[in-house]
């Protein structure tokens, strides 16, 4: 019988094929290298009223000239979901208290010095590259907690993750009992980050990035 060159493709391909269905098929193939962005408390803070301005800078409300006090950071990262694919249309909500500890709350300590040009809430909704930008603050501590930004990430209506954000190399995340509750290494590692200076900035700013994985693949 003569092989039909054809025939050899044809197997070389489907062999090829089958190959990489099975890479894929394989559970945690690529999810192994991803980390589940762990959840963190929402804690007291989530704004009872949501500042006039919503937008992904923080340190400017609407149109006012005033800036806010504090160390610009600049705070990046994509919303991927378990596999590790971009997930678009997620709401990043990020909250924070400003320079002198206070919230966007009611009950916040601090309130007397409350920073009124920092905006301490922000939105950003993400595209089909999942990625998502914030203007604003480095954290502060405030008693009892090391310097953080609160996370939620909601989706069709949906929430799908609340955590917080912490500073690598902070001397008080060892003693902020939060940060603590998380035992594992990869954990801890997942929610906090090097903010590192901005290449170029003459006033000192800082970049972070913070990628949020999410537990689970939302249907399209
Ligand atoms: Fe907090």
């Amino acid at each position: 019988m003569i092989h039909s060159p054809y025939i050899l493709t044809r197997r070389h391909f489907f062999r090829g094929l089958g190959l990489g269905a099975a890479a894929f098929a394989v559970p945690g193939a690529f999810a192994a290298a991803l980390t589940q962005t762990p959840r963190q408390t929402e804690g007291p803070f989530y704004p009872d009223k949501l500042p006039l301005d919503t937008d992904n800078d923080l340190l400017v409300i609407n149109e006012n000239l005033t800036p806010s006090v504090g160390v610009v950071t600049y705070v990046s990262g994509r919303v991927l979901d378990a596999r590790g694919e971009p997930l678009r249309n997620a709401v990043v909500e990020i909250w924070q208290c400003d320079s002198g500890g206070a919230y966007l709350h009611s009950k916040t300590g601090n309130a007397e010095k409350r920073d009124k040009n920092f905006q301490g809430f922000g939105r950003f909704v993400t595209g089909s590259t999942g990625e998502y930008l914030f203007r604003t603050i480095k954290p502060v501590p405030y008693p009892g907690r090391a310097p953080h930004i609160h996370y939620k990430v909601k989706r069709a209506g949906k929430e799908l993750l609340v955590t917080q954000l912490y500073i690598k190399g902070e001397p008080g995340n060892e003693k902020d009992g939060v940060w603590k509750g998380l035992k594992d290494e990869k954990a801890r590692a997942a929610v906090t980050k090097e903010f590192v200076a901005l290449k170029g900035s003459k006033v000192g700013e800082l970049v972070t990035k913070f990628d949020l994985v999410m537990g689970v693949t939302p249907e399209a």
